[in-house]
């Protein structure tokens, strides 16, 4: 995917740094300190994601949120001072996709913005069905059946068993199941992702379907 992240954040100490982190992670950022000049970016640049401060000098926020919106269809993650104000954000469906609350942690905005990107960008039509002999993963209807029996999983453990299908037959490390999965390293670590398969393989109800490759992580092998 191409395209430029927009930055749009008054204060130079965060939008310095919010850009340093995106850059790290692989992004080609542009930072602007003005609502308007941030729209003029929209108007010239394919944008991927913006990275939206609600409190600017010039635009509201949630108007530049509208703006933003109505010229292209593309991700939005705001930066906001108050709680109070994500929930008007996210109540008002004025387009953004998430929110950071300041102050926050560079790595979760970066974890978010991925999180956003997955959701934002549409699996190609031969991904949205994946069959793994038994093992059958609609990712549309986020279903999953073993030999036409329906296995109900929850959120966390759909996508765990979806990246070990997009990587069927290959080790998948904790660490990128945590990074792909969770988005953000939080204090369980690399432990969460153990007790979340141990569930997944029970709800599965076929043992070897999920190998564990020892110090290493997981492969999922054909059912
Ligand atoms: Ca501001």
């Amino acid at each position: 995917m191409s395209g430029v992240a927009l930055v749009i954040e008054d204060d130079d100490a965060i939008g310095a740094l919010v850009g340093a982190y995106l850059e790290q992670a692989g992004f080609a950022v542009v930072r602007e300190y003005t609502g308007e000049a941030g729209l003029d970016v929209a108007m010239r640049e394919q944008l991927r994601f913006v990275v939206l401060d609600l409190g600017l000098p010039d635009l509201d926020g949630f108007e530049l949120c509208r703006r933003l919106r109505g010229s292209a269809d593309v991700p939005i993650l705001i930066l906001t001072a108050r709680d109070e104000e994500a929930d008007r954000v996210i109540g008002l469906e004025l387009g953004a996709d998430d929110y950071v609350t300041k102050p926050f942690s560079p790595r979760e905005l970066v974890a978010r913005v991925r999180a956003v990107l997955r959701r934002a960008e549409p699996l190609p039509a031969d991904a949205q069905l994946h069959e793994l002999g038994e093992l059958r993963i609609d990712f549309r209807s986020r279903t999953v059946t073993i030999a036409g029996s329906p296995v109900e999983l929850r959120t966390l453990e759909f996508e765990l068993l979806a990246e070990l299908a997009r990587n069927a037959g290959h080790v998948v490390t904790r660490d990128r199941l945590l990074d792909r999965v969770w988005g953000v390293s939080f204090a369980g670590g690399t432990r969460t992702v153990d007790v979340h398969v141990a569930q997944l393989r029970k709800k599965l109800g076929r043992p070897g379907l999920i190998q564990t490759v020892r110090g290493v992580g997981y492969r999922l092998l054909e059912a």
